[in-house]
């Protein structure tokens, strides 16, 4: 264990400026799932607590929206100075509480940084347009925040899911009531208090825990929430869209994957394993875009499986507080008797397995997993295993792999392997997907979109699409 391994989280929800244990004092435990073991409370919100962070956010939202963009700008970079001086400590907390290695911890904290960064300039970009009339009139078209707007994030990438919204609606002028997860309320808070000591105005940025479905409920049902963004399963997804109609409300919503990798005979096939195993285990595959239905062209089939199961088998399995560790445990208990019958169900069905295939014996872990020959009618090769299981199919030809790719309802992400330039223009032009990655899965950075279509979502968080998202445009004609 390292010597940041001491759990030192100050665990309060971020309400008008102040931190507090909230009104009831009821509280959810914190788990390290390495572990098993209790670390930590988390104060969860009250009615009463709720309705004043919506009071609060209403009241300071006139005079945030009015602020100068570079002002609010000023405190946006001040935030993510702080957030890169403190990414040891916040990273340390982010693995004690979700498990994942801690550079991949600390890397995640820069990355929510660069977000931070990026949106305070990007809102300075933010142009609407001047309509050609006849001389001495004028039509305009300009961008101005939604407002206040509620955001719901999950416990994987718990810090830079949370700046990805937080960021582009602060910069946009809206004020913003935050639910992390309350699996990891440690991290999330420290993104808090970096907003705080960077100045953040009362009311502008609050943080509050609570029972999931009470605080959704009672958040969406408000008149004062203009906009919901929600990333998370696609089943809450479609509740939250349901609970937003009813007011019709702006909604974000990034939810679940199943991404097709599509690795054609002409790849570079010994740099691809490289690339995509790693991929594959990073935050032990509980990633939205995972890469996880490995469709491989006839030829290099036998080559790719045996090489993927070699490398998943040396995947260094442990505590994420140690060093050398490749891949933690699973967040939730509740996770690994999921993984196991999806595992199980498809070694009934006729898969082989190359490796893995079991839990690990204490903590949450769940062993780095590949199953091959997968028939399509295994549960795992139609509902997202959100885990450490890599499936593998063979194709033989274009229209084949592409039509494997989009067979499936859902539509976040797909990645290419390939060395032929016009295959990789119609692989990326065909296959039904928000985001692909050909030659490569950095498809999750500040300045492009990042969003699902089909039942993966709807809009786009990231790059300017981010910053529309929390805008309205309002057209202004002058005769
Ligand atoms: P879940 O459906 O219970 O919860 C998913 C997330 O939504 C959690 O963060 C949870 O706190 C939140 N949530 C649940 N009910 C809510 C409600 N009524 N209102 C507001 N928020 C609510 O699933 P889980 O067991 O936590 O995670 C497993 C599944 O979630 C995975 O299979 C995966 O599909 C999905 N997931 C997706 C992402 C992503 O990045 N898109 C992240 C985490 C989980």
């Amino acid at each position: 264990m390292t010597d940041t391994a001491t759990y030192d989280a100050d665990l309060k929800l971020f309400i008008d400026g102040s931190w507090r244990a909230g009104e009831q004092a009821d509280a959810a435990a914190v788990i390290n799932p390495a572990t098993g073991d209790t670390i930590g409370e988390v104060p969860l919100a009250s009615t009463a607590d709720l309705e004043e962070a919506l009071a609060a956010a209403d009241r300071a939202w006139p005079a945030w929206r009015a602020t100068d963009v570079e002002a609010r700008g000023a405190i946006l970079h001040k935030a993510a100075a702080l957030l890169r001086e403190r990414a040891p400590a916040i990273g340390a907390l982010l693995t004690q509480e979700q498990g994942k290695p801690l550079p991949e911890a600390i890397g995640e904290v820069y990355g929510a940084a660069q977000l931070f960064d990026y949106y305070a300039e990007e809102a300075k970009r933010s142009y609407g347009r001047v309509l050609v009339r006849p001389a001495g009139q004028r039509s305009i078209v300009i961008p101005q925040p939604v407002g206040p707007t509620a955001t719901f994030t999950p416990w994987n990438f718990p810090i830079y899911l949370l700046a990805k919204k937080v960021a582009a609606a602060l910069a946009a002028g809206c004020t913003v009531i935050s639910k992390p997860p309350e699996e990891t309320p440690g991290c999330t808070g420290a993104l808090g208090r970096a907003l705080a000591d960077a100045g953040i105005p009362n009311g502008v940025f609050q943080l509050v825990h609570g029972v999931p479905d009470t605080v959704s409920r009672q958040l969406i049902g408000s008149r004062v929430i203009r906009k919901i963004s929600f990333t998370g399963s696609i089943p809450v997804g479609k509740h939250l869209m349901k609970l937003a109609a009813d007011g019709m409300k702006r909604i974000t919503m990034e939810l679940g994957g199943h991404a097709p990798v599509l690795v054609f005979d002409d790849c570079d096939l010994e740099k691809t394993l490289d690339a995509v195993v790693p991929q594959k285990f990073r935050n032990a595959g509980q990633v939205c875009v995972s890469p996880t239905r490995f469709y491989v062209q006839e030829g290099i089939y036998d080559a790719f499986k045996r090489g993927f199961a070699e490398r998943a088998r040396q995947v260094k399995v442990g505590n994420g507080m140690e060093a050398g560790v490749g891949m933690g445990p699973l967040a939730n208990q509740r996770r690994l008797p999921a993984i196991q019958q999806l595992v199980d169900d498809a070694k009934a069905k006729g898969a082989s397995v190359l490796a893995g295939g079991e839990r690990g014996d204490a903590g949450f872990f769940f062993q780095p997993t590949v199953l091959a020959d997968v028939p399509l009618e295994a549960d795992v090769m139609n509902n997202e295993p959100f885990g450490p299981v890599a499936l593998m199919r063979s194709f033989a030809s274009d229209d084949e792999a592409l039509e494997q790719a989009n067979r499936l309802p859902y539509g976040l992400a797909a990645f290419v392997f390939t060395e032929n330039g016009r295959r990789a223009n119609l692989m990326g032009d065909g296959i039904e997907s928000g985001m692909v990655g050909i030659n490569t899965f950095a498809i999750s950075v500040a300045d492009a979109p990042f969003g699902g279509i089909k039942d993966s979502g709807t809009g786009s968080e990231g790059g300017p699409e981010g910053l529309q998202s929390y805008q309205v445009t309002k057209a202004i004609h002058q005769a």
